[in-house]
């Protein structure tokens, strides 16, 4: 780990850990959201199997939406200490800084995100 950050990287990856951070307290308060919401719904005999049901919708929409976010921050973080920060995934042309500055865990350029959009 004797990889020298530059000072755009440290600047990106201090932006990419609060990120996280702020993406975790995000997904453990809805999380508590949701017990509560299981907690008080209802009761009897049905309880169990419509929990069962809503905590997979749950899981479902967590996953879509904010797991893929923090796995990409995660990439982004380990990209930086291993000196690939910027480096466009697939075709491994360099990401703009302002690019990177407004998305800090693009992990693919532009043409290549568009790419695959589509
Ligand atoms: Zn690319």
């Amino acid at each position: 780990m004797d990889y020298e950050m530059t000072p755009f990287e440290k600047e990106m990856e201090e932006n990419l850990l609060t990120m996280r951070d702020n993406l975790l307290a995000k997904i453990s308060k809805s999380d508590n959201d949701f017990r509560n919401l299981v907690g008080s719904s209802g009761s009897g005999d049905s309880v169990d199997i419509a929990s069962d049901d809503l905590a997979s919708k749950k899981m479902e929409a967590i996953g879509r939406i904010d797991a893929g976010k923090l796995n990409s921050i995660n990439q982004a973080i380990v990209r930086i200490r291993n000196g690939k920060y910027g480096v466009c995934a697939l075709c491994g042309k360099k990401i703009p800084e302002e690019r990177l500055r407004a998305i800090p865990y693009a992990l693919l350029c532009m043409p290549c995100k568009r790419k695959q959009e589509h």
